[in-house]
């Protein structure tokens, strides 16, 4: 079944051939027997077997149809894996706590289908029902290094995901590990301590966050006196420009009263 069945690139479906990177990825989340695992279109079900060969419960949301069958029948008789069919992205509607137990107690591993990281990381991240503590994703290469991202290079990517936990580039994984080979490399990041404390400990709220940060880096060659007209920000920040303020000089700005 497995060798007739074609890979559908609408479902970002790049496997990842090589055996040492898989193991890698379950590594870097330094999984206990304790921990319960969100795994993320698990494929042919490779990464999967790891993870479950380390954790107490995996749970694993595929959406093709076709590879369900096919990891049901692989997975029969492995009591600690969960195969479950559907969209990540509708995952918050459905069975969550049913399956994951309580936010902020697990963890996600995946090698993620492209097309959907910023709607996963916005819905993962600041969805605070379903929240992990941490989660280990193999992204495109550039878009790991752009979440980890330092000024004079921050970007809304960056400070979004900076602002709900500690992301750290772990890897870059060259295409050719993959079948069928995408047409750019990959890397795996890390994102640790994945809460909402920054925006609790500073009194900020995630709306003005995004309202003040989205009118920055709209216009992101200007200086943040031209494009954050409408806001009251300190003298200090007015000759900069947004991608060269780290996260808690944003603290700053965002508090700043007249
Ligand atoms: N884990 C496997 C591996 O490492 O080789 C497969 C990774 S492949 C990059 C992405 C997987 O996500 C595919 O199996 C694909 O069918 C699945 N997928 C795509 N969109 C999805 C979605 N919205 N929800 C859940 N799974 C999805």
């Amino acid at each position: 079944m497995k060798a007739n069945m074609k890979a559908k690139k609408w479902l970002g479906q790049n496997f990842l051939k090589n055996k040492i990177t898989l193991r890698e990825i379950a590594d870097a989340a330094e999984i206990s027997s304790r921990d319960t695992i969100l795994e993320i279109g698990p494929g042919h079900g490779e990464l999967t077997e790891i993870l479950a060969s380390r954790a107490k419960k995996i749970v694993a949301v595929e959406k093709d149809a076709d590879l369900i069958r096919l990891l049901r029948e692989k997975f029969q008789k492995q009591k600690n894996v969960k195969i479950l069919q559907g969209d990540i992205l509708k995952f918050h509607l459905g069975y969550s706590d049913e399956f994951l137990g309580h936010s902020g107690r697990y963890k996600i591993v995946a090698n993620l289908p492209y097309y959907i990281t910023s709607r996963f990381l916005r819905i993962f991240l600041s969805d605070k029902k379903l929240r992990p503590a941490l989660a280990v994703l193999m992204l495109q290469y550039e878009v790991a290094k752009r979440i980890c991202a330092r000024p004079p290079e921050m970007n809304l990517l960056a400070l979004s995901v900076q602002a709900y936990g500690r992301p750290k580039f772990v890897k870059k994984v060259s295409k050719k590990y993959f079948s069928p080979e995408p047409k750019v490399d990959s890397g795996i990041i890390k994102i640790s301590e994945i809460s909402d404390r920054w925006f609790k400990q500073n009194d900020i709220a995630p709306e003005k966050f995004f309202e003040i940060l989205q009118a920055a880096f709209r216009q992101k060659r200007k200086m943040l006196r031209h494009s954050l007209k409408k806001f009251p920000i300190p003298e200090i920040f007015s000759e900069k420009r947004p991608q060269e303020l780290p996260l808690e000089d944003w603290k700053k700005l965002i508090n700043y009263r007249d």
